[in-house]
Parts: C-alpha cells; structure tokens; sequence
C-alpha cells in the first residue's frame, strides 16, 4: 500500500483523509473544528492527532505513511504560511511545525492550488499536460498546473484568478479593486445579481422557484428560470456567463491550459452552464478547431481538497526522482550529451525513464529502468539472463539479416564496462537503447493482433532455438513445474489455514482428478520428448513492439522473467488467457468458453513464426500446454484461496476462488474439445 496523508484546512474545519494512492481512494477521514484565529502550534497539535487517528482507523502506523500534504487559505511559500487572514496567521513556519509533531515529510500549499492540483494529477486533467482550475463559490479561487507542477508565483501571490480584472472601473470587489472577475463570477454574485432583477420584475418566474421568498434564492435560481424562459433570468445568466468567458478567454489567451475546470456548486449545472460558456469562449479565444482548451466541470467535489493535499509530495518525490536519474545516467557509456530525462511508458513494475541525449544535430533516445527488487529478488541473477539472451539474439538476428537495433533490445553499458549500474542505495538500473518508431498496445484490438503476437513468440523461440537454455539461471525456481504446484495445493489442502475446505469440495476433487495429468509434461521432457527452452513466460500483448507504420511485431520487450522452460509453456499462457471468452474474474461460468477459433489463429502465428524451430513431439504438445497452464493457473488460485489469499492481489471476497472455479471452466471446455486442437496441429505442422 502506498498511504499518504492529505489535509483540507478550513476556516471553520479541519478535515484529514487517509489516501491509498495505489486505489486512488480516501480510505479514513476524521474532522475538527478550525476555531480560527488560534495559534499554529495548537491548529498543527490537533492535525497531528487527526493523521494519527485515521491510521489507527486503518490499523496502520502514522510511520507508515509516506507524507502529509496540507492545504490551507492564504499565501504558502515553501513551508511557510506568508499571511492567511481568517486563520489570523503571519509568517509563520507551519510545515516545520507540523513535521516536528508527527515526524513525516510536511508539504504545504494554498487550498485553491491544492484543489487544482487534485483534478491535474487523477482528475479531469490526468491524461493532460497542463490544467488550471477555477472554483465558483463564496468568491472565485483558481490553480494553475503545468507540467505536473503548480505554479504559484516566483513569491507565492499567483494564479489568483478571481482577482483578474475583466472590466475596468466595475464593480467593487472585496480585496480593495474594481471589476475584478469574484465581483461578477462568485455564486455570491450570481445571488446577488439574481435578487437585483427579481425586485425590478416582480413578475419573474424566478419567484416560484423561491416559494416567494427572496432569502431561499441560491445559484440554481436563475438556471431555473431561463429554463423556464423567464426574461429576467435570462439577462442574468447571459451577464454571468459573458463575463465568465472573458475571464476564460483571458486564460486561455495568456497560457493555452489543456483543460479549464470549473469547480464549485455551479459546476452542478453541468451543460446548463458549460453549453452556453463553451460557445461564447471559443468565439473570442485564440485556438485551432481540432487544438482548442477543453473547458469542463470538476471531477471531484468535496474532496478536491483532501486529495490535492495528500499529492502534493509527488512533486517532490518526481524532482528527487528525476535528480536520481541524472546521477545514474552519468554512469553509463552511451552516445551523446543529456538533453531530457522523463518518466516513460506505465511501467507497473520497474521504474522507466526516457533519455534524450543529443548527437551532433540529431538525436539518440534510451530507456532507463530501475529494477524492482521487491518483485525480482535476485537481480543480478535476472540482469546475467538478460544480458546473455540479448546478446545471442542480436547475433541471431544478424544471422538472419534483421535490423539487430530494432528487432531486440540492446543493453547499453556503463563506464566501467558492466551490464547494470548498482547506485549508492543498492538499487539496480539498466539502459537500453529505445526502439524508434514502434509502438505498443494493452489490449488486442482485432483478431489479426492476436495472430500476430503469436508469430512474434514463435519467432522468439526460432531465434532462440539453439541456446542452451540450461545456463540461464531460475530467477523464480519451479515456476511452471505443475508437479511442484500439485505438492503445494495437497499442503495447502491438509493444513486448511483458514477453515476454507469445506466449501471447496468439488474444486479440491477436480484438482486431484488431475494428479497424473499434471506429470505430462515433466513426463515428456525426462523422456527427451520436450527440450528445455528459454521462455519468455509473460506473453502478453504489451510486450511486444510493432511497427509504427506497417503495424507488425518487431521487438519482444520485459525479458525480466526469461528462464529455462518449455515453450509450450509460453504457448499455453497465451491461449489460457487469450483463447478464452470471458475475463479471468468473470463469475458468471456460463460466459466462460473455450474459444477455438482464436486457438487455432494463435496455434497457426505460433509455428509459423517459430519456422521449423520447435521439434515434431514439442508441437505435438502444444495442445497440452493450453491444458497445463489453465489447469496450473486455476490450481494456483485454489491453493491461494486455501492459504487465506496471500499471493494474488484481491479485490472482493472469494475473488481467488472465483478466479479458480473460472480456470476449472474453462480448462473442462478445452478437455472436450482436446481431439480437435490436437487434429489443429496436424493441419499447420
Ligand atoms: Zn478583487
């Protein structure tokens, strides 16, 4: 779990949250009163023991937490409140205080910056680069986001929205000004203006909206009323969203954002308000029909605040990040000088970079990885396998006339001549030269894809047919010795950790009805019927590279997990997952089929791409393969569940079981279909 803390610190309330940044969720929250002014030793000892409260919530320790990101009203700069009126506070060193009474990194920024940085980071401007948000209520508040990163002012003082002047010498505003954006935008003004014309038309429809009385007028009235066609609505929204679109056309003229938000009560009204304030922006904003900034409603509601906190260590965990980065690339031998350095790909496991480095004119382009040791507990062993593979399946496909730069990946080395670079904290990075013009995809997209994905394993065993898979190392020992796994699932099934035997009955039996089918192929290959090969044992379909233009498969990619093993072994994984109808956590068993047609596509890419590669016994096989690794991965989930779900990650009660029962299914459909796959074989062979 990766927990931090995120504070929404109000005038009236304190509002903690405990936020699981691997679920993107608040998962505790506990709240006070602010009782402002008061002094920050006392507001910081009752957040102290809020975060300590949602933890022991959670049943975790304020130790476990990663940071505390705070958002307060005024003006922060560094962990410093430089003023915040209503909480009667000046210069004071708020981060450090609070540092010092939970003992946890201390990150602080104004409320409204916070709030941005929430729909930037998961929100509505997640998949962008820059964001700036506008918040309609009591007044207006704002954020600017670029790059991951607020932008506040080289003082603190910026992105102070509201205080935007869009009409010279208009109306007062509350910081002093006139005709600045507040004094026509806020939900206070809106209210204002709306009871200004309800008393000169005291005919308005607005009035039935308020029973009659004019203290029940909010923001919505007047949305109700030109939804009613009432006139004097109508003149108060048309004022209230042209002057709004002048202060977005204002933005949007000064810093192009990828996305304007609007957050705040109003932004309920959702197309009532966007409709109209779209069509009027773009008329008088700079931007390209198919270029425009998006101009959307938030995303989050009340917990923009808690969440925008709680994120704000990620700023400086990316520029520590990035800094790491620089050190490390220094350590390697690679061609030209270092123009950028950024995060790259969603690498789950392993932490990727992207480095750009310039060569005279042009430039060259590598990828930089962190080993996860949590996942790979024996990197050197993985790195040694790696370098090995690479290496012979570059000469490989020199031997063959391919492009070796684009066909594999290439380790660069660092200066002193190495395959990997062991930084001063004992963590293990790697550098590869990048693939130029290929691209890669998360899900198969047509049937041809899959096919292709198949070819482009088989060609990997091809390429690898005469290594001698017996010198690589088993970073994971007995990965798919089904055998092995049998042993552990009877363990699992006599000790019964969790009283779960009962309800497993008949998926115990259906297990043990497999004991000799689970030797078939440990069988085979003591008889000389299987050859060890090297496996690349994780065949799913982003691991391959393809052409960015012709669309076909050029490189397989994560070798982190190649070991001795046998290809039908590979083979099988791809159609366990791959020729099957439903998801693997699918519970409802009648979905779940065996589908034949995408077998036999993969069964046909799979030997030609091998090309004469595979003996004649290991292709036969190949219809076993499937068998064994649905029924070892279905096994697997049922030893999981027994054991009180330890290994797989699980989302919802009996999720392994589920799991397992779904494998068993589907496993039982290839069973009765096995005389055809097998007569497959015959016809591609
Ligand atoms: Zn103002």
């Amino acid at each position: 779990m990766n927990y931090c803390i995120g504070v929404d610190l109000g005038g009236t309330n304190i509002a903690v949250g405990l936020v699981d940044r691997d679920s993107k969720s608040i998962v505790q929250t506990k709240s006070c009163k602010t009782n402002a002014p008061r002094a920050c030793e006392s507001v910081s000892a009752d957040i102290a023991e809020l975060c300590h409260a949602v933890c022991r919530a959670q049943k975790i320790e304020l130790s476990d937490v990663d940071w505390i990101g705070v958002g307060t009203p005024g003006i922060v700069k560094g962990e410093t409140v430089i003023s915040a009126h209503n909480l009667g506070w000046r210069d004071v060193p708020f981060g450090k205080i609070l540092s010092s009474l939970t003992s946890r990194p201390v990150h602080i920024a104004n409320d409204a910056n916070a709030a941005a940085f929430a729909e930037a980071v998961w929100g509505v401007g997640r998949n962008y680069s820059s964001l700036i948000a506008i918040t309609l209520g009591t007044g207006v508040g704002g954020g600017v986001v670029i790059n991951g990163k607020i932008w506040d002012g080289f003082n603190g003082f910026a992105a102070e929205i509201g205080h935007m002047v869009i009409f010279e010498g208009g109306r007062e505003c509350g910081c002093g000004n006139r005709g600045c954006l507040e004094a026509y935008c806020s939900a206070t003004a809106l209210v204002r203006e709306t009871k200004r014309m309800m008393n000169l038309y005291p005919d308005s429809a607005m009035w039935r909206f308020c029973g009659g009385d004019i203290n029940r007028v909010n923001g919505k009235t007047a949305f109700l009323g030109k939804a009613a066609d009432d006139y004097a609505a109508r003149v108060v929204l048309d004022s209230f969203i042209d002057h709004l679109s002048v202060g977005i056309s204002n933005l949007i003229n000064v810093f192009q954002p990828s996305v304007i938000c609007i957050g705040g009560g109003l932004s309920r009204e959702g197309d009532n308000l966007l409709v109209p304030l779209c069509d009027r922006v773009s008329r008088i904003s700079f931007g390209l029909k198919q270029g425009r900034t998006k101009v959307v409603c938030a995303q989050f509601k009340n917990d923009a605040g808690i969440i925008g906190a709680s994120l704000l260590g990620l700023q400086q965990k990316e520029r520590a990040n990035m800094r790491k980065s620089e050190i490390v690339v220094s350590n390697f031998n690679f061609e030209g000088e270092v123009e950028k350095i950024e995060p790259h790909g969603n690498g789950h496991i392993n932490r990727t970079n992207l480095v750009t480095a310039r060569v005279n004119g042009g430039e060259r382009r590598y990828v930089l990885q962190r080993i996860n040791k949590t996942v790979f507990r024996d990197p050197e062993a993985l790195m040694k396998n790696y370098a090995k593979v690479t290496a012979f399946l570059h000469r490989s496909i020199v031997e063959n006339g391919g492009d070796p730069n684009r066909e594999t990946l290439n380790l660069v080395k660092t200066i002193d001549d190495k395959d990997y670079y062991i930084d001063d904290e004992g963590e293990y990075w790697r550098m590869v030269d990048y693939v130029v013009d290929s691209v890669s995809y998360d899900k198969v997209e047509s049937p041809e894809q899959f096919y292709d994905s198949a070819v482009a394993f088989g060609n990997f065993q091809y390429l690898l047919r005469d290594y001698p898979a017996e010198e690589l190392i088993e970073t994971i020992p007995n990965f798919h010795n089904t055998p092995d796994r049998y042993e552990q699932f009877l363990r699992a099934v006599a000790e019964d950790k969790c009283s779960r035997l009962s309800e497993v009955k008949d998926e115990v039996e259906f297990v043990k009805a497999h004991r000799e089918f689970a030797e078939t192929l440990e069988r085979a290959h003591k008889e000389g019927r299987l050859p060890l090969r090297v496996t690349h044992n994780d065949t799913k379909l982003n691991n391959i590279l393809f052409d960015k233009d012709s669309g076909k498969p050029i490189c397989i990619i994560d070798l982190d997990t190649i070991m001795p093993g046998y290809s039908v072994n590979d083979f099988g994984d791809s159609i366990r997952f791959g020729a099957t109808t439903a998801l693997e956590d699918e519970t409802d068993l009648s979905k779940v089929n065996f589908d034949i047609e995408f077998y036999e596509l993969y069964l046909k890419g799979f030997i030609e791409g091998a090309n004469g590669g595979l003996t004649k016994s290991e292709i036969e096989l190949l219809p076993i393969g499937a068998l064994m690794m649905t029924f070892e991965c279905g096994m697997r989930f049922l030893t999981d569940y027994l054991n009180g779900d330890v290994y797989f990650k699980i989302h919802r009660e009996k999720h392994n079981l589920d799991r397992a029962r779904n494998q068993f299914k589907l496993l039982s459909d290839m069973e009765k279909r096995l005389d055809e796959m097998k007569a497959l074989v015959e016809k591609y062979v």
